[in-house]
């Protein structure tokens, strides 16, 4: 069984994707171009904002959408402690203070509570001047924005979603990678929607930012002139090829494949009912992209252990998160903070995703489970 059947979604698209490659190589352009372009234009209808800026991958849509803010020394970015490495390596890199944030026990977001006393906290003792908060749509499911947007507006920060995993996901009728000031995903291949590649995307409604962005994005042109620099930025575009690949996913994933994600998370969630383990909460109001479909499992059992006994049984599984960020060693330097991120230190003990894909069959899923179910108690 495949954890991720990257393989199986291309059988299906084969011809599609193949003659889309096809159009690039013939026509020669392969970095930028007509073809970025068409599918910037239609990133922007599926998410509903007005500018999309492709790049070259989901780490640098978060740096270059911190540098339209000019987000460095002296700034502090409040983070999720529960997340991909990305989302506190990129303010790190501008030079900016990292606060890792706990998350909540049940959706594994960003505590909206738990932020509001960090962001105090730094305001207080006043040596860095609070900034950005940068929210994770962890495992597909976004984040609570009504109050994390109040939070922002009320202390005069900007609100960047990183959306790398949330593309897709829903709050009532507004789709993720429309909730921040500006927001990001990535399209590495294993995301909701990937490429065959690195690749990634920055949204905003802000026209000035988006001037900014296209221009950091390519080494700081002015304008449409690559050779005339107004600012020191970095190379990061969507080869063609990969945008023509995006084309005919997109569609693929508005049609289907999102449907059917959801489809094979209720199924999950119905059998897992009667096994010893948490299941994943969908917000009301929410969709998730699922991303991941991510259980806890109660202490009782050792994870790893579990994890072990489902491989020999031909069913693959990830741990997402092995370890918070703030104590990875990268951030171990002073000038990152972290407050009491219990929760998240308690997920990364417990927490197992199982495979989850839009080609996955329901004879599948009750396999994983079956299998789930002769390795722990039933309830
Ligand atoms: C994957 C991921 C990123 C980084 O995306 P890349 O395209 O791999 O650079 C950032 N944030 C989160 C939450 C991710 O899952």
């Amino acid at each position: 069984m495949e954890f991720r059947d990257l393989k199986k979604q291309y059988m299906g698209l084969e011809e599609k994707i193949n003659e889309s490659i096809a159009g690039v190589l013939s026509s020669a352009q392969f970095i930028s171009g007509q073809e970025v372009r068409e599918l910037e234009e239609s990133l922007e209808e599926y998410v509903g904002v007005k500018h999309c800026i492709t790049c070259g991958n989901g780490t640098d849509a978060i740096t270059l959408g911190l540098m339209a803010w000019d987000v460095g020394p002296g700034d502090a970015v409040f983070v999720p402690d529960f997340t991909f490495f990305s989302t506190g390596e990129s303010p790190a890199s501008l030079g900016a203070s990292v606060v890792f944030v706990d998350v909540e026990h049940d959706s594994y977001n960003i505590d909206p509570d738990k932020l509001e006393e960090e962001i105090i906290r730094v305001e207080n003792e006043g040596a860095l001047t609070p900034k950005v908060v940068i929210a994770v749509d962890l495992f597909g499911l976004p984040a609570d924005y009504k109050k994390l947007k109040a939070i922002c507006d009320k202390h005069n920060l900007y609100l960047l979603e990183d959306g790398a995993q949330g593309f897709g996901g829903k709050i009532d009728e507004r789709r993720a990678c429309s909730f921040g000031d500006i927001s990001t995903t990535s399209f590495f291949p294993a995301k909701p929607l990937g490429c065959y590649g690195d690749g990634g995307a920055v949204f905003t409604d802000n026209k000035e930012w988006a001037d900014k962005i296209r221009s950091t994005a390519v080494h700081g042109k002015s304008g449409n002139n690559k050779y005339e620099n107004v600012r020191l930025g970095m190379n990061s575009r969507l080869d063609t090829i990969q945008a023509a690949i995006l084309k005919v996913k997109l569609q693929a994933f508005e049609e289907f494949e999102l449907q059917s994600v959801n489809d094979i998370a209720i199924q999950y969630t119905e059998k897992l009912k009667k096994l010893d383990v948490v299941v994943p909460m969908v917000k009301e109001g929410y969709l998730s992209s699922w991303a991941q479909y991510t259980i806890k499992l109660p202490s009782v059992y050792a994870r790893d252990d579990v994890q072990s006994k489902l491989k020999e049984r031909d069913v693959p599984t990830m741990v997402y998160y092995a370890k918070p960020l703030h104590l990875q060693k990268a951030f171990a330097e002073s000038r990152n903070y972290a407050g009491d991120c219990s929760v998240s230190e308690a997920l990364c003990r417990c927490v197992l995703s199982l495979p989850m894909h839009p080609y996955m069959t329901y004879d599948m899923v009750e396999y994983v489970v079956d299998c789930l179910g002769n390795i722990i108690r039933k309830k």
